[in-house]
């Protein structure tokens, strides 16, 4: 019997990694598929929530690192999955994403000679500044197996000089999520509850730092909702961090009446908000592909994208963050002046499953 740990540590971790797991159950003979669980994310609304909508088994491991810096996190991290990984002795440790239990996981298996599985390799938005991008960078450097989401990621990968033979272009596991919860998230009801008509009102979701952490881009962007809202109901739900900042600057009261803003809700909900959208306005990672997916017409609050396939193929705006150059866009797009986009390559809602083969066949040769 294989024994394989998937390391999750952050919301959309957990939406990752629920297909793989589901894919395993197939292998279940000859391989054990285990999840420990960071705790990077812990409360019940960005944590628990997902374990249950997911239908997850609760983790086999549970690290309880919350909260503090980034090194701070990153060591603890560490600390802990090293005692994991010496006691448990897998054949190999799956990561999925880009947060800090991804690098801080991958460091400890390399280190221990543990082949490590990367679930969304390749993908880069350059920036540096951005702490996801070191973390994507240096979890390849140590990969041995990089499942990787589109074309754009095999590129860069080529660039970077990574063999090809640990490079498997199979498609976005975020999207296998999608895919399979569709039939209940069709039947959410969060739209009547909120009395709100489909296709009639904005969502948005922001958490990056680098449109939050400080009080003058909080404002401007508290500033560029407040006039989006002057033509359509906005769907906020806020990130624990968002809400933090908001409060911390005062800001929350500035926020039109026409804002709804929310705890984070389950994913479900989530969904279907998306699903039911006119406009998705948004720094997040994961929603600028499940808005492609869905065709749902989605501006992107950044100056730089690591999915480049949702602006070139799919529905997503790239409009950077010149905050009056959002609210025209979103004008635009309100007024009818929306863009086709196609579903990109291989989002079928198998991705977990080729990934699962590939593990299956290799990891015999262990
Ligand atoms: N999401 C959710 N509830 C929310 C906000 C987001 O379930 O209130 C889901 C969303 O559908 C997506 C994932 O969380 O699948 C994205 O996570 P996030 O934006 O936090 O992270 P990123 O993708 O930017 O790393």
């Amino acid at each position: 019997m294989k024994k394989i740990i998937s390391v999750v540590g952050a919301r959309p971790n957990f939406i990752k990694i629920a297909p793989v797991h589901r894919a395993f159950q197939k292998y279940k003979d000859e391989i054990e598929h285990l999840i420990c669980h960071t705790g990077q994310h812990f409360d019940e609304k960005m944590s628990k929530v997902f374990f249950d909508e997911l239908q997850m088994t609760k983790p086999d491991f549970y690290l309880g690192i919350g909260g503090g810096s980034h090194a701070v996190q990153t060591a603890r991290i560490m600390i802990e999955f090293e005692k994991i990984l010496l006691e448990e002795k897998p054949d190999l440790v799956i990561v999925p994403g880009d947060v800090n239990s991804t690098l801080a996981a991958s460091l400890v298996a390399a280190k221990l000679h543990i082949p490590v599985a990367h679930v969304e390799a390749g993908l880069r938005s350059f920036d540096r500044k951005m702490p996801e991008e070191v973390n994507r960078v240096l979890t390849d450097e140590i990969s041995d197996f990089l499942f990787v989401t589109e074309k754009s990621g095999l590129e860069n990968l080529k660039h970077e000089g990574v063999d090809d033979s640990k490079v498997f272009f199979t498609g976005n596991v975020m999207i296998d999520s999608l895919v399979h919860f569709m039939p209940v998230i069709d039947k959410s009801d969060i739209l009547e509850k909120l009395d709100l008509e489909a296709g009639k009102y904005v969502l948005a979701t922001f958490h990056r730092p680098s449109n939050v952490d400080s009080k003058d881009e909080l404002e401007k962007l508290v500033d560029a909702l407040n006039r989006i809202s002057e033509i359509r109901k906005i769907i906020f739900p806020v990130h624990p961090r968002t809400r933090n900042k908001l409060t911390e600057f005062g800001l929350s009261a500035k926020m039109s009446r026409d804002i709804v803003t929310l705890d984070p809700i389950g994913y479900i909900d989530f969904l279907s908000f998306t699903k039911n959208a006119e406009l998705v306005v948004t720094d997040s990672g994961g929603i600028q592909e499940e808005t492609t997916f869905l065709g749902v017409q989605c501006i992107t609050v950044r100056d730089n994208t690591e999915r480049p396939v949702t602006s070139e193929i799919g529905t997503n705006h790239m409009i950077g963050t010149d905050f009056q150059k959002v609210v025209e866009a979103a004008k635009r797009i309100l007024s009818g002046k929306k863009k086709e986009g196609k579903i990109p390559e291989l989002w079928d809602g198998k991705a977990a499953e080729r990934i699962a083969e590939i593990i299956s066949t290799n990891i015999r040769s262990f």
